[in-house]
């Protein structure tokens, strides 16, 4: 062993040849930080997640699209799914009925008469 640990010294990146120092025990530095196991995998993930979107019609993506928005309010209105989705109420309404007849969401009404989504 020809090199002298100094403690303080942050310890150098994984990636063969990087200069960089890591922060906070991490393997690699920020610029390599995909060439973490999990990093990698979540990175494989995503991309996959991606493809799959690809590959679904327009109406299918708007459709995951209100599936997540009210997997995270429990219930919204056409209103607000048109808000956060940003289309226009009218394409919301024909989404939201498609969605009803696919037997993946439930309509209603609230008290100010406005038309609520949840999931069946
Ligand atoms: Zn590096």
């Amino acid at each position: 062993m020809d090199r002298i640990d100094v403690g303080v010294a942050r310890p150098k990146c994984s990636k063969l040849e990087c200069p960089r120092s890591t922060a906070n025990g991490k393997p690699y530095c920020c610029k390599h930080i995909e060439m973490i196991p999990y990093a990698a995998e979540l990175i494989a993930q995503l991309e996959k997640r991606k493809e799959q979107r690809e590959k679904l019609t327009e109406a299918e993506l708007f459709f995951e699209d209100v599936v997540i928005e009210l997997r995270l309010k429990g219930q919204s209105t056409i209103e607000g799914l048109a808000r956060a989705l940003r289309l226009p109420l009218l394409s919301m309404g024909k989404i939201l009925r498609a969605m009803k007849r696919s037997g993946l969401i439930r309509l209603g009404k609230n008290s100010r008469n406005s038309i609520t989504a949840e999931l069946v």
